[in-house]
């Protein structure tokens, strides 16, 4: 039956993540830059103190409704999915939105866009996806996987040594983009390049979608990373929702709230057509009861724990600081190490880019000399997730990055 299915590529993430797994050097001589994961300076994961007391409230509570395993309802859990509402809309957006806004849990971001892309081909038909040209390897797979085409708008703009948005160009894509074509935007922190638009760029891409009457899919991975502040991080969403824009968000909380596993996210539709709405969420939930049936509920209780309680929510915001302060520090170390090294190049950009990740512009082939001469392992889009630097590795990672440059 089964011996004329192809080979499938390795996981662009998670292949990598393997390689440095298998890679027999001891531990102490190898680096995992890899996957987008917050980590300690001793490189272990981090369970946020936050996330640790809400976990302690809910074991207390192990005889009250918090405390079983029975199912989720099809869309998840209530108190969850009004939280994670406010957390991407906020207060202001959210009566704005009375009405206009439906949030389903999801299985983290990735089952967010896949359900929701499942729901465009289905019912919208078969329309073009547009994403960034340079973007989490992981989205025209699952445009793909939906049976939808997809097709990268320029973003980055790289020639003289600069990284910055090149946003004429991205704009010009946009605006040749077919009406009713799906725009897939990284709500803050670009995955892999640091670099968002502005506000203003934000007021002249909202000025594109709804002229041209294009339907934004907002990717929420990383709020609280840009600036450390949520609400300043979904100023994108906001922005859009208060132009009074339809669009689709899919909101993680992986990153955010450590929970990687736990697989705890959130799909929000915004229409304008209260019977449309509706019904979106009826075929939503009868897509997901014929597909996982409901969503998991531990990660769902913990941070219904965090959006419920002010203390909580208050700790929760400052972890999130803490974590994007120590990433700005480490930006730094490594900028300070190359140029310690007057490694050529404009090292900068590390500084200036945003988020969980740096952006290198190393060639494919240079990322390859990387992992396999000086067993520093990172995606082979030049992208090194930064958490996973710390102060006995920084000096290996600069000496490597020096001698790729240089060769
Ligand atoms: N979108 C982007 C841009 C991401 O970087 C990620 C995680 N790497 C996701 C979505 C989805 O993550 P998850 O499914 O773990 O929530």
């Amino acid at each position: 039956f089964f011996s004329a299915i192809p080979a499938a590529p390795a996981d662009p993430v998670f292949g990598i993540a393997l390689a440095y797994k298998n890679d027999p050097v001891p531990e102490a001589q190898k680096v995992n830059l890899v996957v987008g994961a917050y980590r300690d300076s001793a490189g272990l994961p981090v369970v946020l103190p936050s996330v640790e007391r809400a976990a302690r409230l809910l074991s207390e509570s192990e005889t009250s409704s918090d405390g079983h395993h029975e199912y989720l309802p099809i869309d998840g859990l209530p108190a969850f999915r009004q939280g994670a509402a406010q957390v991407m809309f906020g207060d202001e957006c959210m009566s704005l939105l009375a009405g206009r806004l439906y949030t389903t849990q999801a299985i983290s971001g990735t089952g967010a866009l896949r359900v929701c892309l499942d729901f465009v081909r289905r019912h919208l038909g078969e329309r073009t996806v547009y994403y960034p040209q340079q973007t989490w390897p992981i989205h025209p797979n699952v445009c793909a996987e939906a049976g939808l085409p997809a097709k990268a708008y320029r973003y980055l703009a790289t020639t003289g040594g600069t990284v910055r948005l090149d946003a004429e160009a991205m704009l010009a894509d946009l605006t040749a983009a077919p009406e009713g074509s799906v725009i897939l935007l990284h709500v803050c922190a670009h995955n892999p390049t640091g670099v968002d638009p502005t506000p203003a760029e934000w007021e002249r891409i909202a000025d594109v979608i709804a002229e041209r009457r294009l339907l934004p899919f907002f990717d929420s991975a990383y709020q609280g990373f840009a600036t450390g502040d949520l609400a300043r991080d979904a100023h994108a969403v906001r922005a859009f929702a208060r132009r009074g824009l339809e669009m689709f968000v899919a909101q993680s909380f992986a990153k955010n709230m450590g929970l990687y596993g736990e697989r705890v996210g959130a799909l929000h539709v915004v229409s304008n057509d209260p019977t449309g709405l509706d019904h979106m969420g009826q075929q939503l939930r009868r897509a997901i009861r014929s597909s996982y049936s409901n969503p998991p509920a531990y990660g769902a209780r913990l941070a219904a724990a965090i959006f419920q309680d002010p203390a909580l929510f208050a700790q929760w915001d400052e972890d999130i600081k803490l974590m994007s302060g120590r990433i700005a520090g480490l930006r730094q170390s490594l900028r300070s190490a190359l140029e310690a090294r007057q490694t050529p190049g404009d090292w900068s950009v590390i500084t200036s880019q945003i988020g969980m990740f740096a952006y290198l512009g190393l060639s494919d082939a240079q990322c390859e000399v990387m992992m396999s001469k000086h067993h520093v392992y990172m995606a082979k889009n030049g992208r090194i997730s930064v958490p996973g630097l710390n102060e006995t590795n920084i000096a290996q990672v600069a000496d490597a990055i020096h001698d790729v440059v240089t060769a």
